[in-house]
């Protein structure tokens, strides 16, 4: 208010009722007045320092609607007051000015200020308590939440789920019930507030119950009677909620709350919290159901790995060990209670052969493998890699095959030895036949055909007796060799018939290639029979390329013709004695022993040997041999 006789008056009159009296001159400085302190009453006048004083209470009504604006006017002006109501103003002040007019004014705004205020308080404190309810109820919700992922116990989380329900619509008693499929009963598998002994024995028929309607329909219900309603023979309730738990389409269940003493209704949003509850409910069952259903399939393949009769281990890419059955203990004698998982498989098993197998996985293209032990014992070990988990190796008894083959070998070789001499004796008379007389051109081609067939049959015990050799590790004696020579004169020799079959040779022989240590003899054999099965297998006209080169430590052989190729059901055999491909004409001399031999040479080399071949396009054999190595290297 501009200072004045008036001003003087009201401040005077307030104060001798014990008010305190702020002054402001101007929009500003009562916009200061107001952030310093909280006015019980703003008085204003029509016109501050220029500006209308009901636009200034508008502006500061804005910001403190329950603040009483007071308007002082000169005069008894209806249309100013109807301005200034509508501006939001409480009253008005106008001359003539009496003291207790002031006061009572004053006072009166003063209370209605106070009951506003009074009233917002109420407000807030009603509005809190029923969101501060809201935050419990959702942090019980949470919680449940957080119990359903965390637990595995079924029966935990359900009654959590029950004892959540009963807590959040303040229920009397609450149950989880589950369709028997067999029976069309209802059963409790979850309840609070009932008394054991009922809620085993509890069950109740789908048809002709409150909870089986639900069950039937897939619709919630709930109701409060004045008079109660059967649930059950002689049970009877005033409220209840009944929701379904629904699984897809089905429903499997029904979650209620009830009150049997009390006749307190259920709310809607009672009813909503419950749905929310028989969501979690069918969660934890189905959470449930899955894991059982996956632990069930893990302990048949656990049953099955742990009875199986040959070794499996389950490894990492890492090469940890994730699983390792008692066969492969039992293999490796390594007891049967020490928990091995997480150790890396070479720390846990440290037979050489098996390290040297591990080592080699990465580079050898060759996946099975043998493990022997001093006792005798052979094992067929494979390794597998399993994409996303690691890889597996299984051990396969074949000490009996071992043992067989040995037989085997044996009786060929006294076969072998006892067919040699009569053989011999039979070359000798059938070429001493046309010395003690003339045999006439017939009798001549006849011995012919004596001496070709027994030749055959020599070559044939030679090999064998050769490959027992091999076999049994006789060539021990290991010298420098030089394999390129060995190469180059073994085709030498061969260059006769590969001009007679019209075949072109491609050599490729590396410059200063390294010595090999070995048997000249058996290395000349490799070679040899390599390239007379080149030259064998492949027509007329064909093309035989041969490489010989240096990679690493090793020297590399590759034989590659464009002949017959091997089908790929023969290629794993084709190593074996006496095995030949299925393709290869009757007619085509030879004895199955050739690539046997090639085999057992290489291994007594501590060579590899393997072979791509396809049908009709022809073979390529490569031989990895390592090189010569002087003591003092
Ligand atoms: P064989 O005395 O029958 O030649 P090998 O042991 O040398 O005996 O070879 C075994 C079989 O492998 C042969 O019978 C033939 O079926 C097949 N084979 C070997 N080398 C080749 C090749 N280069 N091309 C096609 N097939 C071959």
């Amino acid at each position: 208010m501009d200072e004045s006789p008036t001003l003087g008056l009201l401040e005077r009159a307030l104060r001798a009722s014990d008010y305190m009296v702020a002054r402001a001159y101007d929009a500003e400085s009562l916009d200061l007045a107001l952030h310093e302190s909280t006015p019980l009453v703003l008085l204003i006048t029509q016109t501050l320092n220029g500006r209308s004083g009901i636009e200034i209470s508008q502006k500061i009504l804005e910001r403190f609607p329950t603040l009483p604006v007071l308007l002082y006017a000169d005069r008894d002006d209806v249309a100013l007051f109807k301005q200034a109501i509508r501006a939001g103003v409480s009253d008005f002040l106008h001359p003539p000015l009496r003291i207790d007019d002031i006061v009572n004014i004053i006072k009166h705004n003063q209370k209605r200020a106070e009951r506003m205020g009074d009233w917002v308080r109420r407000e807030v404190r009603r509005t809190t308590a029923s969101l501060e309810k809201r935050m419990d109820e959702m942090e019980t919700l949470v919680k449940l939440g957080r119990t359903i992922h965390s637990s595995l116990d079924l029966d935990n989380v359900l009654t959590s789920v029950v004892t959540a329900a009963v807590e959040l619509t303040g229920a009397e008693e609450g149950q989880l019930l589950l369709l028997d499929d067999e029976t069309s009963e209802l059963y409790m598998r979850a309840g609070r507030n009932f008394e054991e002994n009922f809620a085993r024995a509890f069950r109740l028929p789908v048809k002709d119950s409150i909870a089986g309607q639900v069950v039937h329909t897939g619709q919630p219900i709930s109701f409060c009677q004045d008079s109660p309603s059967k649930i059950k023979t002689a049970y009877l309730v005033y409220a209840l909620i009944y929701v379904p738990l629904r699984v897809g389409n089905d429903v499997i269940g029904v979650l209620g709350v009830d009150n049997r003493k009390n006749k307190l209704p259920f709310t809607q949003h009672h009813e909503l919290l419950m749905s929310v509850l028989a969501d979690y409910a069918v969660i934890a069952i189905e959470n449930a159901q899955a894991f059982e259903a996956t632990d069930k399939e893990r302990q048949k393949l656990d049953a099955t790995i742990t009875n199986i009769q040959d070794g499996v281990i389950l490894l990492d890419p890492d090469h940890h060990i994730l699983l390792i059955n008692p066969a492969t203990r039992k293999v490796f004698g390594m007891g049967t209670t020490n928990d091995l998982t997480g150790q890396l498989v070479s720390d846990a098993i440290t037979h050489s052969d098996f390290s040297g197998i591990l080592n080699s996985i990465s580079e050898n293209p060759l996946k099975y493998h043998e493990i022997a032990f001093e006792d005798g014992r052979v094992f067929n070990t494979q390794y597998v890699p399993i994409p996303e988990v690691g890889s597996v190796i299984t051990f396969e008894e074949i000490t009996h095959l071992k043992m067989l083959d040995r037989l085997k070998s044996d009786f060929i070789h006294t076969i072998s030895h006892d067919l040699r001499s009569p053989l011999t004796a039979i070359m000798g008379y059938v070429e001493l036949l046309d010395r003690v007389g003339p045999l006439n051109d017939q009798q001549k081609q006849f011995v012919h055909h004596v001496q070709n067939s027994a030749q055959n049959i020599t070559t044939l015990i030679n090999d064998l007796l050769d490959l027992g050799r091999i076999e049994a590790g006789f060539d021990t004696r290991k010298d420098e060799v030089a394999f390129d020579a060995i190469v180059g004169y073994t085709l030498d020799n061969l260059n006769q018939q590969i001009i007679e079959k019209n075949q072109t040779l491609k050599l490729t022989i590396e410059n200063k290639l390294p010595a090999l240590r070995g048997n000249p003899i058996r290395l000349r054999q490799l070679v040899d029979n390599l390239l007379v099965n080149a030259v064998k297998y492949t027509p007329e006209g064909g093309t035989l390329t041969v490489n010989l080169f240096r990679e690493g430590e090793q020297v590399i052989l590759e034989v590659i013709d464009t002949g017959l190729g091997i089908p790929p059901t023969d290629q794993p055999h084709i190593f074996e004695k006496f095995y030949r491909a299925s393709n290869t004409p009757k007619s085509t001399p030879g004895t199955g022993l050739g690539l046997a031999i090639v085999k057992s040479i290489v291994e007594n080399h501590d060579g590899r040997i393997w072979l791509e071949s396809f049908v009709g396009k022809g073979s390529k054999f490569v031989v990895v041999l390592p090189i010569y190595k002087r003591d003092d290297d």
